[in-house]
């Protein structure tokens, strides 16, 4: 009972179903972990214990109402990455330009967890605006891996991905645009599950790049990222990119998962890179093995764009970004200069002031290729060898069902290890084109490297043709079957 804290979606909500434990317990036990052990992992931000407890005691009621017809999630606390608005929250995206706003409406995936029943009280460290890899862009503090303190988390969802791998929540969400679900989720040993582009609404999520920006499931199981994507997805008239076809069972999709039969693309630039670490490519490489052992068809197969997905990338996110954090001008928004006499000093100095240094580099990035005179040059350009990254997937799914990539070149470094912007920026070199296609992917706990004496989680990557996520959670959840023996 005391160790309900360390329950996934699927237990807790088993044991809430069979009257084992409530859901104040169950929120109770989370709270009362994240006060012994967030001292030393600094996952949460901010936690509204008051407002937990009162929607838990809530999920308890209506379970006496509806007994067996209880939503999944009923009761079930899930923390929050920091830039999702939860009405009368603080959301600051780990900014200290947006200290002290409070939301005043909840996002669709908010008012779609609050209709299933969650407790959504918890709000997760990130980087800055979620740009970073490592969570020590954070304006507000840093995260430490829970494996290894003197690690990162991994990023940007470095806070989700501690929670969820700390046993500090029982699930969270987080936000991916280049691989900030994926990544940390390898680096923290939980599942993360990037959605394909349009399949779960960004209303409300606070947008970084929104031609590629996704919320999705970080969990302790790819049946609990089933469950949560079940209720995050779906058509939303307030996000033009959701489409109005029905969502899938996607617990349903998991019945009888095998890899007998599945073809398996080995994209072979992935594996050409250098620089992988080698216990990276022993995790990766018998990840490979016990696919084919349990029956999967490995096929080589080319992805001949991948060397242009790190130079797109950082030409639409930053130019994407630099538009979107155009309304953080410290008139509407959270921080404003108490320095400024008018009305251009006023929006320099709040954004002086208020933006974090990665924040203020993709600004000057964006504003720079996105200027006149260069736009078609950079922007007009990257969007057109986008389609071809894209067209590359498109091929390639039309022989196999799934790719198997490693989820990023490293397990968890030190924290303060990595200087140079550039180097941060290769973490995402497998994770990127994924997102640039719009096509969805998986981070499966794949193994632990044994790395200066030191046990550090690495996962897998699997990808799948957008809206294909119950084959790609059917697969995930066959790995995983064989991972854990
Ligand atoms: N690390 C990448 C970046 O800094 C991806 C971030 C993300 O997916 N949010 O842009």
């Amino acid at each position: 009972m005391s160790e309900l804290y360390k329950l996934g979606i699927k237990e807790a909500a088993e044991g809430l179903a069979a009257g084992a434990f409530s859901s104040v317990e169950l929120t109770q036990a989370v709270i009362d972990r994240v006060h012994e052990k967030d001292g030393e992992i600094g996952a949460y931000l901010t936690f509204d214990e008051e407002g937990a407890l009162a929607a838990a005691e809530a999920a308890d009621e209506k379970r006496l109402g509806q007994g067996a017809q209880s939503p999944s999630l009923l009761g079930i606390p899930v923390a929050i990455k920091d830039l999702i608005n939860v009405k009368g929250q603080p959301c600051t995206c780990a900014s200290k330009i947006l200290k002290g706003y409070v939301s005043p409406y909840d996002a669709t995936v908010i008012r779609n967890l609050k209709a299933a029943g969650a407790v959504c009280a918890g709000r997760v460290n990130m980087d800055e605006f979620a740009m970073g890899s490592s969570t020590e862009n954070s304006g507000l503090g840093v995260t430490h891996n829970p494996y290894d303190l003197s690690r990162v988390p991994g990023g940007s969802s470095g806070g989700s991905a501690a929670a969820v791998g700390g046993d500090l929540a029982i699930a969270a969400l987080g936000t991916d645009t280049g691989g900030s679900i994926r990544q940390p989720a390898s680096f923290c040993n939980i599942v993360g599950l990037k959605p394909s582009y349009g399949r779960v609404s960004r209303y409300g999520v606070t947008a970084f790049a929104s031609s590629l920006d996704q919320v999705g499931p970080m969990t302790k199981s790819v049946e609990d990222a089933a469950m949560l994507l079940q209720v995050l997805a779906g058509h939303d008239e307030m996000d033009g990119t959701t489409p109005k076809e029905s969502v899938p069972d996607y617990v349903k999709a998991l019945e009888g998962a095998s890899l007998k039969g599945v073809k398996l693309g080995l994209p072979k630039e992935y594996y050409e890179v250098s620089g992988v670490d080698p216990e990276v490519k022993r995790i990766t490489d018998e990840a490979i093995k016990s696919c084919e052992a349990a029956g999967a068809e490995l096929v080589e197969v080319s992805l001949p764009h991948t060397e242009y997905a790190m130079a797109v990338y950082y030409i639409v996110a930053p130019a994407e970004a630099s538009a979107n954090l155009a309304r953080f001008d410290g008139v509407r928004y959270g921080h404003r200069s108490e320095r400024s006499d008018d009305v251009f000093n006023l929006y320099a100095r709040s954004r002086a002031e208020g933006f974090g240094p990665e924040v203020k580099r993709r600004i000057i990035m964006g504003t720079y290729v996105l200027s006149s005179g260069y736009y078609d040059a950079y922007y007009g350009r990257a969007s057109k060898v986008r389609t071809l990254i894209r067209r590359d997937f498109e091929t390639a799914f039309q022989k196999v069902d799934a790719l198997l990539t490693p989820v990023a070149p490293t397990p968890a470094f030190r924290i303060g290890e990595v200087q140079d912007p550039l180097t941060m920026y290769l973490n995402d070199l497998f994770t990127i084109p994924g997102s640039l296609a719009g096509n969805c992917s998986i981070s499966v706990p794949a193994g632990f490297a044994a790395t200066e004496g030191a046990k550090l989680p690495v996962g897998v990557q699997f990808i799948c043709d957008a809206y294909r996520e119950e084959k790609l959670l059917a697969v995930g959840m066959a790995f995983e079957t064989i991972v854990r023996g």
